[in-house]
This record gives C-alpha cells, sequence and structure tokens, in this order.
C-alpha cells in the first residue's frame, strides 16, 4: 500500500509547485476553470495554495488546526488544475491533495458529512444506509448465476439514480448480452476521495471475490466513479480483479457497431450537449467514444464553447463535495446547466450517475433535462 501511506505523494512532490497560479484559470482562455476557488476565491482553495499547505503541513512548519479542514475538503477532486499546471507535478495533483486528506483525517478526524457515509460504507456496504439488494436483481431480471458479463451496478446507481441501473439492464437484454449482479459492494470511491482510506482495502477484496464467484471475464459500469476506482485505484493498491473493465459506453460502441443495437433513427430528441464526468474524461482521459455514441443517435449535437472534453466544467459533485457542501455543489453545477442553456440544449447527458444527480438538481426551471446517456440508448432502441 505503499503510495496510500498518508503523506507518500505529498513527500514525492513536496518542492515542486513554483506559485506561478496557472492552475487556476484555463490556460490561454482565462476564464475560471477550478470550482473551489471561483467560489471560495481565498488561494488556499486553489491547488496551488492547497499544495503549498500540504508542504507546510508535512514539514512542520505550521501545525494542524480546524481551520485547515475546509480549504483541504471543499475541493471536488476534478482534475481541472491538472489541465492547467504545466510543472512537472501537473499530473499527481488530485492525488496529492487526496493524500493530504488522508492526512487530515489521520491528525483532526473526518468531517461530520464524509464520517457519516464511512460508516454506512462499513454497516450497510452503501455510502446512502440503504439495505444491500445487488443479488435482489438477478431474482427480478431473471439474470443467470453465472455469465461472461457482470454488470458493476455501483450504488449511486443501485440507491439514488436507479433509472440508470434500469435502462443499463435494458439495453443489456435488448441487445442480448449474457450478464448477471454479483454481490458488489461499494467500490470505495467516496472513502479513497474523502482521506477515509482504511475501509477500501476489504471493499475490494470482497469485489474482486464476488466478481470471481460469477464467472466474469468482462466487467462494465454506468459509473465513472468506479470506472475509475476499480480499473486505476485498485491497481495503485495492488488488487486485480481478474476481468477487462469497461465503462459502460465501451460495451455500448461496441454492440451497435457489431448491429446488436439498432437505433431508432425516427425519434428524434433535439439539440444535446454532452458533459464530461471527471472521472471519465480528465482522470481517465475517455472523451471520444461517448461523443461517437452521441454522433450515432438521433440529436443535434451542440458543443458548450471552450468548456468541453478536459476544459469541461466540473458538475460540482464529487470528491465529497455533494455531501459536505451542498450549496456549493449546487452552485457549480448551475454554471453548467448555464454553459448548456447558452449553447442552446435542450438535454444536458453525462456518463455518471453522480454528475446526473447534481446537474439535475441544478437544473429546475433552466429547460434543459438532464439524462445519462444509457437512458437515450434505452429510448432509442
Ligand atoms: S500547481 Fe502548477 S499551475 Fe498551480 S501554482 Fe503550482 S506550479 Fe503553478
Ligand atoms: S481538483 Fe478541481 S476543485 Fe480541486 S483544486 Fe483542482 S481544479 Fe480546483
Amino acid at each position: 500500500m505503499g503510495d496510500f501511506e498518508p503523506g507518500a505523494k505529498i513527500e514525492e512532490w513536496l518542492h515542486s509547485c513554483i506559485r506561478c497560479g496557472t492552475c487556476k484559470y484555463q490556460f490561454l482562455e482565462y476564464s475560471p476553470s477550478c470550482p473551489s476557488g471561483d467560489h471560495f476565491g481565498f488561494e488556499s482553495y486553489y491547488a496551488s495554495g492547497r499544495i503549498w499547505l500540504a508542504r507546510g503541513l508535512k514539514t512542520s512548519q505550521i501545525e494542524w488546526d480546524e481551520s485547515q479542514l475546509n480549504p483541504i475538503f471543499a475541493c471536488t477532486t476534478c482534475g481541472a488544475c491538472e489541465v492547467q499546471c504545466h510543472a512537472p507535478h501537473k499530473e499527481h495533483i488530485v492525488e496529492l491533495i487526496e493524500d493530504l486528506r488522508a492526512l487530515a483525517v489521520k491528525n483532526l478526524g473526518a468531517i461530520d458529512a464524509h464520517e457519516k457515509f464511512r460508516k454506512s460504507i462499513e454497516e450497510k456496504f452503501n455510502p446512502y444506509n440503504e439495505a444491500p439488494h445487488n443479488r435482489e436483481l438477478v431474482r427480478i431480471h431473471d439474470l443467470p448465476e453465472r455469465a461472461d458479463i457482470v454488470l458493476f451496478v455501483g450504488c449511486t446507481s443501485n440507491y439514488r439514480e436507479n433509472q440508470i441501473r434500469d435502462a443499463a439492464i435494458s439495453v443489456l437484454k435488448k441487445a442480448e448480452v449474457g450478464f448477471t449482479v454479483a454481490d458488489e459492494r461499494c467500490c470505495g470511491s467516496p472513502l479513497l476521495r474523502t482521506g477515509q482510506r482504511d475501509l477500501v482495502a476489504s471493499l475490494a477484496e470482497h469485489n474482486a471475490k464476488a466478481i470471481h464467484e460469477v464467472g466474469a471475464k468482462r466487467l462494465v459500469t454506468t459509473c465513472a466513479g468506479c470506472y475509475k476506482t476499480l480499473s486505476s485505484d485498485y491497481k495503485k493498491m495492488k488488487i486485480e480483479l481478474g476481468v477487462e473493465i469497461l465503462h459502460i459506453t465501451h460495451l455500448l460502441e461496441e454492440l451497435l457497431g457489431n448491429g446488436s443495437l439498432a437505433i431508432d433513427m425516427a425519434r428524434p430528441f433535439g439539440k444535446v450537449a454532452y458533459h464530461d464526468p471527471c472521472h471519465l474524461g480528465r482522470h481517465m482521459g475517455e472523451y471520444e467514444t461517448p461523443r461517437r455514441i452521441l454522433s450515432q443517435l438521433p440529436f443535434t449535437y451542440v458543443k458548450m464553447k471552450d468548456k468541453e472534453k478536459e476544459n469541461a466544467w466540473c458538475c460540482g459533485a464529487g470528491g465529497g463535495a455533494k455531501a459536505a457542501y451542498g450549496e456549493w455543489a449546487i452552485e457549480t453545477a448551475k454554471k453548467r446547466i448555464l454553459q448548456a442553456v447558452t449553447a442552446g440544449a435542450d438535454i444536458l447527458v453525462s456518463t455518471c450517475p453522480f454528475c446526473s444527480r447534481n446537474l439535475r438538481d441544478a437544473s429546475e426551471s433552466s429547460g434543459v433535462q438532464v439524462f445519462d446517456l444509457i437512458e437515450l440508448v434505452d429510448r432509442v432502441t
């Protein structure tokens, strides 16, 4: 767990921030890129300030105190700063912030809202304090006990945005894909993002065993956060799931390409803008697959000016922000909705249940409807 030892990443990049301030704005556009700094205004709410805070705390030049909690935790871990920064540590800024959070939890304890979902994950294996019901899906949807593909439903799809889960099951059935659902537990993403790392290895080990038990060779998830955690964070923790890990957009492209899914082009939906989830786009570099799928659907695709792909404005929900800083999370999402309105979109589509949830919460009276891509695909197949 070397890299997961609190403080290891800070140690590695202790002196590389040159305080140029480039991480605050979109490079050469000079529009805001950091939702945290843009809202709170102070230096300590930008990546630069957080790195220097980490440096001061790690070298004991400053002492831990509770006034540091908001600068440390009011960050969506969106990674926009990594795109703008041009210094050698650029790809490690979010890791560094997450590492600072792990140190903060060790020294000051977790903040209440994060501690609450940690307790729920420990007791119910999901952050929403819901009775676990994954395996009931096997009975309800008449799925096989074993299959080549396992649908990793993810807690937000399963317990809050279940229209996304149901659309995924519906599309996979229409395409006659052999799949099932395992006895999954939370992937651990909410814990990793909020510095609460102690439960993650046991969740990962359980998931590896559950996936093995259903005999899957491929895993597909609707959630960008699960996708990043299962394929990138588990690897860093040296936990192998032993399956190919796909975001559902990867499988959708395959199913559209081999003719397993046919699109009804007679059902146009109007103008659609695409919101890149931070965990699929900036964190995993996947920008094109969702756009290639959208280009095959009966919509007119509209762009949100310079806020596309690596420069996408964050939905505001990630990194524990929605749980701990609800008003700021909605304010950030409202800025994204406004970008969609300005682009002339009727629909804002994303590929992450967490983004869909926050954007929908912020979309009231905007005239823009928010959907996940899998929901749109379900409607036209
Ligand atoms: S994090 Fe990067 S862009 Fe931001 S001040 Fe430091 S060196 Fe400059
Ligand atoms: S991860 Fe996002 S919110 Fe956090 S400092 Fe970087 S740009 Fe700002």
